[in-house]
């Protein structure tokens, strides 16, 4: 059988650097390299024109680019793309193209499945099928066709990326670092259900904006939607981003999902307004798209209204996010690949 290659994408500078030291090649061909892969985005060894053809040949002998196309795309008639990008195991991952007015937004996946076990979520039932490394993250944003336009990035698809923080932490250098894609962190939203271990890390190690997944200010209702109040209660992690800044730079956006008679009362309103006291948040009320065996139900858009109302009278910065791609199953809490069964 072939040897399999390995993919130089999703490599940061210094791991480019380990390698060209390995093959004997000069130092700074690893940033000759970086640049091929994440400025001039090629899609072959072949391409890299300021590499001698004798270190081409030895790089290409071990490694390859590793970009791949997806394998499937579905357009909603809102303009949102879904696409769908096959592992080298098989596995179905899906990321979000959403286009608006100036912004070109991506939604990416950092895991084949997910392993939290969200009652609403479409992912979380489908079960966790294995971590993405950094180069099929960044694959994603590579190997869209409408790449070069995007404008922002968001971890908000497929798992949950404080769950792979090392391959998600790689995929925000290569995003930000000069040598990389040299965004600002300020396009780039990470989303995590309060994963507090790696979330502390994610805090002090990048400068991205975040967002948490609250959806209920009470634990015990949020423990019967989300597993993971149980060893990260969501007051445990309001108390620790409070001392983060988030007034200047950096945002914080904390999502709520709004179901029928479970949390669109005004007691829940008034309750998230007292949990979010001090963390200069803002919220995401996000209508909720039903998905088949789950007892939940849509909140109409009156209560969602006022909810927001509430919200925002109390001094919280609340907004009703705009469902997009619905139609194509491309919507919040939706996505779920066809996987390889395992
Ligand atoms: Fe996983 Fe996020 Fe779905 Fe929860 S909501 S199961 S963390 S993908």
């Amino acid at each position: 059988m072939a040897e399999v290659k390995k993919p130089l994408i999703g490599m940061t500078l210094p791991q480019l650097k380990e390698v060209v030291t390995e093959l004997g090649m000069p130092g700074f061909s690893a940033g000759q390299i970086a640049k091929w892969l994440y400025e001039k985005r090629v899609t072959d060894i072949e391409e890299m024109t300021n590499l001698s053809k004798a270190n081409r040949e030895k790089l290409a002998q071990e490694y390859c680019v590793g970009r791949y196309e997806p394998s499937s795309a579905m357009r909603s008639v809102d303009g949102t793309v879904k696409y769908l990008f096959t592992t080298a195991d098989g596995q179905a991952v899906e990321s979000v193209y959403i286009p608006d007015a100036d912004r070109a937004t991506l939604c990416i996946s950092s895991q084949k499945g997910c392993k939290m076990g969200c009652r609403f979520c479409m992912t979380g039932k489908q079960g966790f099928h294995g971590n993405l490394t950094a180069a099929e993250i960044i694959n994603q944003v590579l190997s869209i066709p409408e790449s070069e336009t995007l404008t922002n990035v968001v971890f908000m698809g497929m798992g949950e990326p404080m769950d792979n923080f090392g391959e998600v932490l790689k995929t925000l250098q290569i995003m930000t670092e000069k040598w990389g894609f040299a965004w600002s962190p300020k396009r780039i939203t990470v989303s995590s259900i309060g994963k507090l271990d790696t979330l502390k890390r994610l805090l002090e190690e990048t400068s991205v904006h975040v967002a948490i997944s609250v959806h209920s200010p009470y634990h015990e209702e949020r423990l019967g939607l989300m597993p993971v109040e149980k060893a990260y209660p969501v007051r445990e992690v309001m108390k620790c981003l409070r001392r983060y800044d988030f007034a200047h730079q950096r945002r914080l956006s904390v999502e709520y999902i709004m179901w029928n008679g479970l949390n669109d009362d005004e007691a829940h309103a008034q309750a998230l307004v007292d949990l979010l006291s001090g963390s200069n948040s803002r919220v995401n009320l996000i209508r909720f798209h039903a998905i088949p065996g789950v007892n939940l139900k849509t909140t109409d858009e009156g209560r969602m209204v006022k909810f927001r109302d509430y919200l925002n009278a109390k001094g919280v910065l609340a907004t009703i996010r705009r469902s997009r791609g619905e139609d194509i199953y491309a919507a919040c809490g939706m996505l779920a690949g066809k996987v390889k069964k395992s």
